[in-house]
C-alpha cells in the first residue's frame, strides 16, 4: 500500500475507475460488521449530519459567490423508503462533491472522528470485542452505512459544476467511481442510497426511522422530511433545529413535554422544567426535568446519573454521569462548545470542564427545587413524595451540600401526621428547653405515631420526626445536627426532657410509690433477662405503656443495626435497653408478687411485648403462647 489515499485504475475512456481503500479503512469496515445491533442505528445519525454539513458549506461558499447563491435553497434532507427494493435513501442539497473530492472523502479516513475512533481501538485490537461498545460514541462517519447495507451508491453533484458522479462500493475493501448522468443526479447536492442487508429490515419501517431520528433530532441542525414508501407525500418529522437552542419564547409546553417524554422514556408530563443557558468561562445550554414520576429504574444499584451530553449539537454520550447519585432521577440534555469533539464517552466523563459543568448543574436544580418548594409547595410535594428518598441519600454521601439538601428535605413529625414540615419549621418551634432534635426510625408512619417510646414526648409536646425511608437511618447519624441541635433519636439513650414543661392539658400520672419495689424488680428483671437484654432501666419516655425497648446510648441505632443486619453488614443485631414504666399498674404488680416461677414467666412476657410494639417478633413464640394462655387462664391477673 502506498501512501497514497488510494490506488486507482483509471480507464481514460470511461473514466470509470476502481480503487482500493486504504489499510485503515478496511480494518474500521471489518470492525462495523462486528458491531453490536444497537450500535448500527448511528448511521443515520452520520448521514443526516453529513448532509447538515453539506448544507452548511454551500451556504458559506455562497456568501462569496452569487452563482452558487442561486443554488442554495432552503437546506433540506429528505429520507426515503422503498420496501421493495430494500432501499433506503438519504438525500440533501448541499454542497455536494467533485471527483477529486470523493476519491478524498470517501475512499480515506482523512476525517478526525474515525481517525480518533481507530486509535482508541488500535490497541484493543486483537482482543475479542474489536473495538465494541465504541461506534455508538465516535463520529464514525460515512462509513458506518456498512453495517447496515451490502451496497452504497453515492449520486453527487458539486454546487456550480455541470458533472456528477457515482460513488460505487459493497464495502469490502473497494469503490468505483463513474459519471453520472445528470438526470439522474441531484440537481445540487448528494444522494447517497442504501442496499440494506438482510439483518437490516429495521429500516425499512418508517416509525423505526423516525424514532432513531427524533432521539438525534435535536442535534441534527437540518429539517428532516421521510418518504415512507414511493409515491408518498414527504413529511418534516424535524424542523432543523435543537430544541435547547431555542429562545425559550419559541417553545410552547407541549414542545417540552414532547422532548421530555423522548429523553426519559416515560409518558408522564415533567413536574419541573429548568432550562438556562450558562455564559462565562465555560458556555454551555442544559434542558433539564424533573420527571412526573418515579422512573422504573429510581433504586437501582448502579445510582448513577444518566445525561445526554452533546457537544455543538452532536451527541457524544446518551449517559454521561453528570450529577450527584441524589439527583440521578433528573433526565437533561447539555450541549457545550467547550468540550473537544471527538471524546469518547469514558475520556468527556474525566474531562474537568464536565465535572465543572456538573457542579454548576447539580447547584441550579437544587436551586430550582428550593424556589419550587417555596413557591409551590403543593407541586413540590409531589416531587418530593417522589424522590424525597433519593434526594436525603445526599445528606449521607454529600456532605458539601447537605445544607442545601435541608432547605427542600421535608419530614413528617408527631405534629402534623399529614403535612410535612422543614427542619427550620421545627427549630424555630423548640419547646422551652428542648435542646435536641429528636426523631423515631420505622417502617410505617402510622404505627410510629402510636410507639411507646414517644409517649412523654407527646405530654410535652416536644416535636418527633417521623423517619420512615430506608436511608434515613443512615443520614441522621452521620449529619452532626441542624442549626446547633444534634439529632437524637427517642429510641436511643436516655430521654432528656424532663425540663421541658408539660402540656397543660396532659394527664397528671401518678407519681410513684412503689420506687424501692421497682428498683428490686429492675435488678430482678436485669437477672432473669440477661441473655436478651443489655440493661434494664427505669423508664422517663412512657406514659400509658409499661415497658419498651430503646437502644444503649453508644450503640448503633436499632432501626440503623436492623438495616445493616438486613443487608449483611455488621454483626447480629446488638441488645436493646429495656425501660419499665415505674407508674404502670402490671409494673407494680410484678414487682409485689413473689419471686418463683410465675413471676419469671411475667418477666419474659413483659420483654415479648417491648419486642411486639417495635414490630419484632417475641423470643420465642411458642413459650410466649404459653405464658400469655396461663395468665388469661388466671383471669389476667
Ligand atoms: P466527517 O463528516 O467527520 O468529515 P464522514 O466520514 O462522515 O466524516 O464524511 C467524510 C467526508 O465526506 C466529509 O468530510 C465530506 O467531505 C464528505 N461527505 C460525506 N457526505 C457528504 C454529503 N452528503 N455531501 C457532501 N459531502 C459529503
Ligand atoms: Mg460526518
Amino acid at each position: 500500500m502506498t501512501d497514497d489515499a488510494t490506488s486507482a485504475t483509471i480507464d481514460p475512456n470511461a473514466r470509470t475507475s476502481s480503487h482500493g481503500f486504504t489499510a485503515d479503512v478496511a480494518r474500521l469496515l471489518q470492525m462495523m460488521a462486528h458491531s453490536v445491533y444497537s450500535e448500527r442505528d448511528v448511521f443515520l445519525r452520520e448521514l443526516v449530519s453529513n448532509a447538515a454539513d453539506a448544507s452548511e458549506k454551500l451556504r458559506y461558499e455562497a456568501l462569496s459567490n452569487e452563482a452558487l447563491a442561486a443554488q442554495a435553497g432552503a437546506p433540506l434532507v429528505t429520507i426515503a423508503l422503498d420496501k421493495d427494493k430494500r432501499l433506503l435513501t438519504v438525500a440533501d442539497n448541499g454542497v455536494g462533491m467533485g471527483r477529486d473530492e470523493l476519491v478524498s472523502a470517501l475512499g480515506t479516513i482523512a476525517n478526525s472522528g474515525t481517525r480518533a475512533f481507530l486509535d482508541k481501538v488500535g490497541g484493543a485490537e486483537n482482543k475479542d470485542g474489536l473495538g465494541q461498545g465504541l461506534i455508538g460514541q465516535f463520529g464514525v462517519g460515512f462509513y458506518s452505512v456498512f453495517m447496515v447495507a451490502d451496497k452504497v451508491e453515492v449520486t453527487t453533484r458539486r454546487a456550480g459544476s455541470d458533472e456528477a458522479w457515482l460513488w460505487t462500493s459493497d464495502g469490502k475493501g473497494s469503490y468505483e467511481i463513474a459519471p453520472a448522468a445528470l438526470e439522474d443526479a441531484p440537481v445540487v447536492g448528494t444522494r447517497v442510497a442504501l442496499h440494506l442487508n438482510s439483518d437490516s429490515d429495521e429500516f425499512l419501517e418508517a416509525y423505526r426511522v423516525e424514532h432513531v431520528l427524533r432521539e438525534h433530532s435535536g442535534a441534527i441542525a437540518i429539517p428532516i422530511e421521510i418518504i415512507g414508501a414511493p409515491g408518498e407525500e414527504p413529511r418534516r418529522i424535524s424542523d432543523g433545529a435543537a430544541l435547547w437552542t431555542k429562545p425559550k419564547s419559541d417553545i410552547s409546553a407541549e414542545d417540552y413535554n414532547d422532548f421530555y417524554r423522548q429523553l426519559a422514556g416515560q409518558f408522564d408530563e415533567p413536574a419541573l422544567t429548568i432550562h438556562w443557558r450558562a455564559e462565562g468561562r465555560t458556555e454551555y445550554t442544559v434542558l433539564a426535568f424533573i420527571p412526573g414520576s418515579r422512573p422504573l429504574d429510581l433504586f437501582d444499584p448502579i445510582r448513577k446519573s444518566k445525561s445526554k451530553l452533546y457537544v455543538r449539537r452532536v451527541l457524544i454520550s446518551k449517559e454521561v454521569d453528570l450529577l450527584p447519585a441524589w439527583l440521578r432521577f433528573v433526565r437533561l440534555v447539555v450541549d457545550s462548545a467547550d468540550i473537544p469533539l471527538n471524546v469518547s464517552r469514558e475520556m468527556a466523563q474525566q474531562s474537568p470542564i464536565l465535572g465543572q459543568i456538573g457542579k454548576a448543574i447539580t447547584a441550579r436544580v437544587t436551586q430550582e427545587l428550593t424556589k419550587l418548594a417555596e413557591n409551590e409547595p403543593e407541586k413540590f410535594a409531589s416531587v418530593w413524595a417522589n424522590f424525597g428518598a433519593v434526594v436525603k441519600e445526599g445528606l449521607h454521601e454529600d456532605p458539601q451540600r447537605r445544607d442545601d439538601i435541608f432547605k427542600i428535605a421535608r419530614f413528617a413529625t408527631t405534629r402534623s401526621a399529614e403535612k410535612t414540615r422543614t427542619l427550620k419549621d421545627y427549630v424555630a418551634d423548640l419547646r422551652e428547653n428542648q435542646t435536641a432534635i429528636f426523631y423515631l426510625v420505622g417502617h410505617d408512619r402510622k404505627r410510629m405515631a402510636q410507639s411507646p417510646q414517644i409517649e412523654e414526648f407527646a405530654a410535652r409536646d416536644v416535636e418527633v420526626l417521623l423517619l420512615d425511608d430506608p436511608v434515613d437511618a443512615f443520614w441522621v447519624t452521620s449529619c452532626v445536627g441542624f442549626d446547633g441541635k444534634p439529632f437524637k433519636s427517642v429510641t436511643q439513650g436516655a430521654a432528656d426532657i424532663s425540663l421541658v414543661p408539660q402540656k397543660e392539658d396532659a394527664p397528671q400520672p401518678p407519681t410513684p410509690e412503689a420506687g424501692a419495689e421497682v428498683a428490686m424488680l429492675v435488678t430482678k428483671l436485669k437477672e432473669a433477662l440477661k441473655e436478651h437484654v443489655d440493661d434494664v432501666r427505669v423508664s422517663t419516655r412512657l406514659r400509658e405503656s409499661a415497658v419498651c425497648l430503646i437502644a444503649p446510648e453508644h450503640g448503633l441505632d436499632r432501626r440503623l443495626a436492623q438495616l445493616l443486619a438486613e443487608h449483611g453488614q455488621g454483626g447480629a443485631l446488638g441488645k436493646p435497653v429495656l425501660e419499665v414504666n415505674p407508674r404502670h399498674a402490671a409494673i407494680l404488680e410484678l414487682a409485689r408478687a413473689p419471686e418463683g416461677d410465675e413471676a419469671r414467666d411475667g418477666y419474659f412476657l413483659l420483654l415479648d411485648l417491648a419486642r411486639i410494639a417495635d414490630g419484632e417478633p417475641p423470643i420465642d413464640a411458642s413459650a410466649f403462647a404459653r405464658r400469655l394462655t396461663a395468665r388469661l387462664a388466671k383471669g389476667g391477673a
